[in-house]
């Protein structure tokens, strides 16, 4: 049909569009959606809506009618959706230690077996780093402890959330503090320290306990039962420090490989029954492994595609039996589409957040726009590489050429695909990957994994709501909730901890 229409040019405002099962999804640029059917389309492309007609007032409704566009509107919206700009970076990731007691399949290049004491982080370059991360224009400074294994440098990390805590007293930056940690070297003792000091606590399940101890190997192959000790344990403090488990629970994540694309339900029923709240249903990243363990773990998008739809199909169905739990990505999106904001995921916004929205602090002081560039540079490349914090200052780092190239690289609207396609408004591109993948920041979208995972799941996402009832339609308005986490926030006192 789209081959047969005569096109109008002074009926329209500014649109995208998509054909999504058997309508048509329209966008424009400030993110309105419409979904149309096939005769509706043809109606709106040939510019044949009657002004009392029950379309044209859908089409007005949207800003989608050129003679009313309300240029007012469109501009709160998209400084709605862009509120991240001119805020400099707000995550600062900081890798205290390469050391690891784990060996996972997928990570080769981002660690270091026990004995590598001297990728350690000194409190030294612990300093400088917090010294550059809280020069940051953002008000808001994530501090995300990363590894290796950041418990193997726990002093290092004590020292980090002490001197930065101290050096905040005079700047009053809203501080927080993540850790991503295989949990397997917690103590009680540790927990105690970290719950005192509100840090907020991210771990790893990547499935049900057979295949988590097959691809995140521990000398005595229990990584998955200590990972579930500490994940209710924490879960109990939080409880019995009176805060509200819906929101406060130990977060985790999963990276899925090859040998994960048919466990889909089992997946989704061991983050149930851990109490999770939430699964991030992650496609391996092309960073850290060799080119041998490439052909044992990478797949097909397509397949990844229908293990994401089946997941989140029967999360769907769990969620109408009233059990709680939601697809992050999917979360992200709809938090996008259905609501006009944005969550500020650094990967998945325009321009993304490499430099601008986060840096990557190495072990020895070398800085990088992101923590993928620090692991390119492990693997021998060193575009993302911007100095370190012996030598460079804050405006020197996120001013540097590459941050700049990155952002317009990032830029969806200067893509040559993405700039005509309908998810641009929701979208993003990671430029490391880009250029580990394909040999350029800009990379090329047509054969493009991470395109093929955002439009796919896009397409899957606007499938949905074309047919969705009130019930689903709710419960996708309940994953889009977005709830601060004001606990984690620092203040001058630490929290009363759990015993
Ligand atoms: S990355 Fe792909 S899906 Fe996203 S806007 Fe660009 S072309 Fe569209």
């Amino acid at each position: 049909m789209l081959a047969q229409l005569k096109p109008s040019t002074s009926f329209q405002a500014f649109f995208r569009y998509r054909q999504v099962a058997d309508k048509i999804l329209i966008t424009n640029f400030e993110g309105n959606f419409l979904l149309l059917t096939q005769e509706e389309f043809k109606r709106y492309a040939e510019g044949d809506v009657e002004e009392e007609s029950e379309l044209y007032k859908r089409l007005d409704a949207k800003n989608f009618v050129r003679k009313t566009y309300r240029v007012a509107d469109a501009v709160a919206r998209m400084q709605a959706r862009k509120h991240f700009l001119h805020a400099g970076p707000n995550l600062h990731v900081m890798v205290v230690t390469l050391r690891c007691n784990e060996t996972c399949i997928y990570c080769h290049a981002s660690r270091a077996n026990m004995d590598a004491v001297h990728t350690d982080m000194t409190p030294e370059i612990a300093e400088k780093s917090v010294d550059i991360a809280l020069s940051t224009t953002n008000p808001f400074v994530t501090i995300e402890f990363q590894g290796g294994e950041p418990l193997v440098n726990f002093e290092v990390v004590k020292h980090i959330i002490e001197y930065a805590r101290e050096k905040n007293k005079s700047l009053g930056k809203n501080l927080e503090f993540t850790m991503v940690s295989n949990l397997s070297l917690m103590t009680e003792e540790k927990l105690q320290y970290l719950l005192e000091n509100r840090v907020q606590i991210c771990t790893s399940i990547d499935g049900p306990e057979k295949l988590h101890n097959a691809q995140r190997k521990l000398a005595t192959m229990d990584a998955f039962q200590k990972a579930v000790f500490w994940i209710k344990r924490i879960n109990q403090a939080y409880e019995e420090m009176g805060l509200d488990t819906t929101l406060y629970h130990c977060e985790a994540l999963m990276t899925t490989t090859k040998a994960t694309l048919p466990l889909w339900k089992e997946i989704v029923d061991t983050y149930v029954n851990l109490g999770c709240k939430a699964l991030f249903l992650r496609p391996v990243d092309p960073f850290g492994f060799a080119d041998r363990t490439r052909l044992k773990i990478e797949y097909p998008r397509s397949a990844y595609l229908e293990f994401y739809r089946n997941a989140v199909n029967y999360m769907i169905e769990l969620n109408r039996q009233g059990v709680e739990v939601l697809e992050r990505f999917a979360g992200i999106f709809l938090t996008k589409i259905l609501q006009g904001q944005d969550p500020n995921f650094l990967d998945l916004r325009s321009p993304a957040g490499a430099g601008v929205g986060q840096l990557a602090y190495s072990f020895d002081g070398k800085v990088f726009t992101c923590d993928e560039g620090r692991m390119l540079y492990a693997m021998g490349e060193d575009t993302f590489h911007l100095g370190h914090v012996d030598t460079h200052t804050y405006r020197e780092l996120v001013g540097h050429e590459t941050v700049r190239a990155m952002v317009l690289a990032s830029n969806l609207d200067s893509q040559p695909d993405c700039v005509n396609c309908a998810y641009n408004p929701y979208c993003g591109t990671i430029s490391a990957t880009n250029h580990k993948a394909q040999g350029s920041i800009f990379g090329r979208m047509r054969e493009n994994n991470v395109c093929a995972v955002h439009k796919g799941i896009q397409d899957f996402l606007f499938e949905k709501i074309a047919t969705a009832d009130q019930e689903l339609l709710d419960i996708f308005e309940k994953w889009t909730t977005i709830r601060a986490r004001e606990h984690f926030v620092q203040d001058s006192e630490p929290a009363n901890a759990a015993s």
